[in-house]
């Protein structure tokens, strides 16, 4: 492990349209992320949790479109690798080689008509073309044996295999070239409760086993608990709290951040009645003036109304949140639903 910096993100913006029809769809992220670490991206559809990665990829289609900010790349021993400003061919060279993606459902990604054996011979006959068949079939089959499938998986077609073995072959194929960063996009919304927490750990420990940064997006916090180092928490493109994951699950200090732990049932521990998040979320034609999440928030005050808090440090030097209720000029009692997490947390563990 090592505290290098594999991926800087500076005022990153992305609209949808152009000109006077176009909706900010990301605003101002910036964050960097340490090789070997997990950063997760939670938020509800429609956050720009998905957008963001599209975009910091450069796999955004119309009407997307980047507008603004820096990505910056640093490639083990090749230097500083400038996403925004690369060719086509340049990003098409670090795809899958040094950056991979797994995208939400590995039904529409796999080719019904290909064998899995097919799928994993072509991504390693285009990367390496000294590989001999031999090699690349022995290959795959490490690389199945990694996500715990049998060999003769590669045999079969995407039908002939469940939701949970689809997406780990996914997982399988998006590690074949050893990627430094592999980006999970949802990669188990789709499966049952049970598949998902199994991936996350087979994840969590593939990580370890292989040392690559992972930025994994989900709405389901409580499985980033489990498997990120820092969490980013996204409310209409915005980046609204950000902190380690353990601090952030012991100590939400955003009103819409506990929304979403209230939502999920935590993976330990005893169970409590979801709650849920009131409202809808934004529609980006309309934000409201002043923080974008007002309409929902339980705790708004006129000053949330007229004026947009910026995302500033709250605990140490780690833990930012955009929310007027921690500025210095705020006089008021944090709300008690906010409290009684940070008092239930803080009352030592058991
Ligand atoms: Fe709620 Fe106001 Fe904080 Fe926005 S700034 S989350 S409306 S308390």
């Amino acid at each position: 492990m090592t505290d290098k910096t594999i991926l800087e993100v500076q005022n990153f913006d992305v609209d949808y349209g152009y000109g006077d029809a176009a909706v900010r769809a990301v605003s101002d992220v910036s964050f960097t992320l340490g090789a070997s670490k997990v950063l997760g991206v939670a938020g509800e559809s429609g956050s720009g949790k998905s957008t963001l990665v599209y975009g910091l990829t450069r796999l955004l289609r119309e009407p997307g479109v980047i507008v603004g900010g820096e990505v910056k790349f640093h490639l083990d021993g090749e230097g500083e690798f400038d996403i925004l400003s690369a060719s086509e061919e340049e990003i098409r060279k670090i795809r899958w080689s040094h950056i991979s993606i797994v995208l939400q459902s590995a039904l529409s990604a796999l080719n019904p008509l290909r064998r899995i054996g097919r799928e994993f011979d072509e991504v390693l006959r285009v990367h390496d073309a000294n590989l001999s068949k031999e090699q690349r079939r022995e290959r795959s089959e490490e690389l199945l044996a990694l996500v715990g499938l049998r060999p003769d998986r590669l045999r079969r077609f995407p039908h002939e295999l469940s939701g949970g073995q689809r997406q780990r072959i996914m997982i399988a194929m998006a590690l074949a070239l050893r990627p430094e960063l592999v980006i999970m996009d949802e990669p188990t919304t789709a499966l049952d409760v049970v598949t998902q927490r199994e991936i996350v750990s087979e994840l969590a420990e593939l990580r370890r086993q292989l040392g690559f940064a992972m930025i994994f997006i989900t709405h389901d916090l409580s499985l980033l608990v489990e498997l990120a180092d820092d969490i980013m928490v996204m409310y209409a493109g915005q980046i609204v709290e950000r902190a380690p994951a353990k601090e952030l699950h012991d100590a939400p200090r955003h009103p819409y951040t506990l929304g979403l732990m209230n939502s999920f049932p935590p993976l330990h521990g005893e169970r409590t009645e979801l709650e849920g998040i009131p409202g809808s979320p934004p529609d980006l034609k309309a934000l409201p003036t002043g923080c974008p999440f007002s309409p929902r928030c339980a705790f708004a005050m006129d000053k949330c109304r007229q004026e947009r808090p910026p995302l500033v440090l709250e605990v140490g030097t780690e833990h930012s949140v955009a929310c007027w209720l921690h500025d210095s000029s705020y006089q008021g009692a944090v709300p008690v639903e906010l409290s009684k997490r940070l008092a239930k947390n803080s009352g030592g563990a058991q």
